[in-house]
């Protein structure tokens, strides 16, 4: 057996393979660089442009972007009148926007467990923490797959409940051939450089609702109007506008729709890409006893953002941090998404313990995110496999 990297042998690669990275091509810096030279760097056209093709593609009737994916759930918990005395219902094992966006309105995240198969968001965990301060259910498409939404859409209509779907992670994909962004109430993406598509920063809310829409674009741009229609005074002054709530100023910028729309055009390609590689990491690791991959929800047609691999510890001579570090001594990226929200100290003076989630906190001890962007080539792909190989192999029980 070859010597492991951590203990002194060769590295399966010589190069360090990261978790993700986007790809920028000639096209998105020319796209960039004609904004640099036109009239508007920001509140310019790329603006609506980058808001139709999102609703194109998610399959909604309108989308608000804005600054980053945080400010995209921030408003639309805002939109939802989520607020002091409210509760709202998030999974553990996510990043903690998911749940930070409650907490900026002032209201309270209500963590519901996971589903020990597929690790989203479970239905039949939902119920069990419905009260009647419950106002909404933000669920989070953690990995890129849909979660079990014709089950919590309909305890959403039951007890009257707001979706929000954090869909950060999963741009393209479709729920029994629906496209993310068309059956929650409000469906939020981020574009940082890691996801799917990037802006650099950026995210967007879409909707089916109209009035969710305008209190959207009103949240995200200071309260303010332009709409002749909401004014209360001064409709024929042309210099005239009116702050008709506090929001915020959360715009992007044309820059960075500019580069979205470039990054758009590519989705479809990057998605093919990204399910090939999950397809030959299923095919190459379903082999391996010590290792269980995520089950797929019933209905999912997942562009997957994270490939994350659970470890059966109880198979192995050692624990995760070993096997992370000698991963990452063979020069591959593994990384581990996410550490249950609640556990961080900021949360712990909240009042939260651990033990509220058992499934999750059961997850987080064990999974390990492997490398999956749209460039890495076959031969990376075969090099983490290798290495997956080599140091489960030597930590092995006999
Ligand atoms: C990336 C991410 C966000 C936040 O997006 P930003 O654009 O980084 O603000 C929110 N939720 C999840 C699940 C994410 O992965």
């Amino acid at each position: 057996m070859e010597k492991l990297a951590i203990l002194g042998g060769n590295p399966v690669r010589e190069t360090y393979l990261s978790y993700g990275k986007q790809t920028i091509d000639e096209d998105d810096i020319l796209a960039v660089t004609r904004v640099l030279k036109s009239d508007f760097l920001t509140c310019g056209p790329k603006v609506s442009e980058v808001e139709d093709a999102l609703g194109q593609i998610g399959g909604a009737n309108y989308a608000t972007v804005v600054s980053n994916g945080t400010a995209a759930l921030h408003c639309a918990c805002l939109a939802a009148g989520i607020g002091p005395g409210d509760e709202v219902i998030v999974p553990p094992i996510t990043f903690a926007a998911s749940s930070n966006c409650v907490l900026y309105c002032g209201a309270t995240p209500v963590f519901a467990d996971i589903d020990p198969n597929t690790w989203e968001i479970s239905p039949e965990q939902i119920k069990r923490k419905l009260t009647s301060k419950t106002k909404a259910v933000i669920a989070v498409d953690y990995t890129g797959q849909a979660c079990d939404y014709s089950a919590i859409l309909q305890i959403c209509k039951e007890h009257g409940l707001l979706l929000i779907e954090d869909a950060a992670h999963s741009i393209g994909t479709r729920y029994f051939g629906k496209p993310v962004g068309s059956f929650a109430d409000m469906t939020a993406f981020s574009f940082h450089p890691v996801k799917t598509v990037t802006a650099g920063e950026g995210g967007a809310v879409l909707t089916n609702s109209s009035d969710l829409h305008q209190k959207l674009q009103l949240i995200s741009k200071h309260g303010i109007t332009h709409n002749k229609n909401l004014y209360s005074k001064e409709k024929d002054s042309q210099w005239y506008y009116e702050q008709i709530g506090l929001g915020y100023n959360y715009r992007i910028t044309d820059l960075q729709c500019a580069l979205l729309l470039s990054q758009l055009k590519k989705l479809g390609r990057f998605a093919a890409r990204r399910q090939a590689i999950t397809q030959q990491y299923k095919d190459a690791l379903s082999s391996l006893p010590e290792l269980t991959l995520q089950q797929e929800t019933p209905g999912s047609d997942t562009v997957r953002h994270l490939f994350v691999v659970r470890l059966n510890t109880q198979m192995l001579k050692t624990g995760r941090k070993e096997i992370f570090d000698a991963l990452r001594a063979e020069n591959i990226g593994v990384h581990v998404h996410y550490i249950p929200v609640y556990y961080f100290p900021y949360y712990r003076t909240l009042g939260y313990e651990p033990g509220l989630c058992p499934n999750a906190e059961a997850l987080y001890q064990e999974i390990l995110t492997l490398p999956l962007y749209y460039a890495m080539t076959d031969a990376d792909v075969s090099d983490v496999v290798s290495a997956l190989h080599k140091v489960i192999g030597f930590y092995r029980k006999d």
